[in-house]
């Protein structure tokens, strides 16, 4: 991988914006490219295959991993979902920096081969707003919400493992610290020193 570009990972417990914040952030900077991920669950309405995901069935799945075509993969909620090495790949040929929107078992995976990257955990105000954010989105029915909202505590533990921490509450505000550490990383010496004009 480029050692330049840069690779941010965002994680947090589903429905506290994750995918907001990222939509947001690609509409403010060309140069960033969200990864399509690979998943078995099947799509909502209004989801479009290789765009909001590539949808595959479990055994194509299955065989993709032994492949060795994922550089992350994780079961979430019943389903797998992953990032394959060739979305990665496409991404970088293009020169364009990465946001990977993945859950926490992923994402200590990518951790360990690019220790680089940046690690942004999303969480939302408390425990009753993402409730009520879950519910209000209506992609799930009470079953899978109930699955999602079980598994708060344990996705909460993975805090420590990323370098910073937003509490999604007002979006506006959310949205700024979402840019200001995109921001913040490409003024890294390494990075910014190419606009020196001598
Ligand atoms: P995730 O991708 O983490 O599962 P979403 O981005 O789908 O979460 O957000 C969950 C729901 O909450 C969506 O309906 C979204 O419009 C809403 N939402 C996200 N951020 C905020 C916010 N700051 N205030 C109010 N509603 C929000
Ligand atoms: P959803 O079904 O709501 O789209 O996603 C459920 C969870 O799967 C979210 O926590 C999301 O971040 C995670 N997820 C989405 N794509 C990937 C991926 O490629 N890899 C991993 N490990 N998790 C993913």
């Amino acid at each position: 991988m480029n050692p330049k570009g840069i690779l941010l990972v965002v994680s947090g417990p589903s429905g506290a914006g994750k995918g907001t914040l990222c939509q947001a952030l690609l509409e403010k900077f060309d140069d960033l490219q969200c990864s399509v991920s690979m998943t078995t669950r099947k799509p909502r309405p209004g989801e479009i295959d290789g765009e909001s995901y590539h949808f595959v069935d479990k055994e194509e799945f299955l065989q993709r991993i032994d492949n060795g075509e994922f550089l992350e993969w994780a079961r979430v909620y019943d389903n797998y979902y992953g990032t394959t090495w060739e979305q990665v790949r496409n991404i970088i040929d293009k020169g364009k920096n990465i946001i990977l929107e993945i859950d926490m078992q992923g994402a200590m995976q990518v951790k360990k081969v690019f220790d680089s990257g940046v690690f942004i955990f999303v969480i939302p105000p408390s425990r009753d707003v993402l409730e009520e954010r879950i519910i209000n989105r209506g992609t799930e029915d009470a079953g899978a919400a109930k699955k999602r909202l079980g598994n708060l505590n344990n996705e909460l533990a993975y805090i420590n493992n990323y370098n910073y921490l937003i509490i999604n509450d007002s979006l506006d505000k959310a949205v700024k610290e979402l840019e200001s550490i995109y921001i913040a990383e490409k003024c890294r010496p390494h990075r910014s020193i190419k606009y020196w004009k001598g």
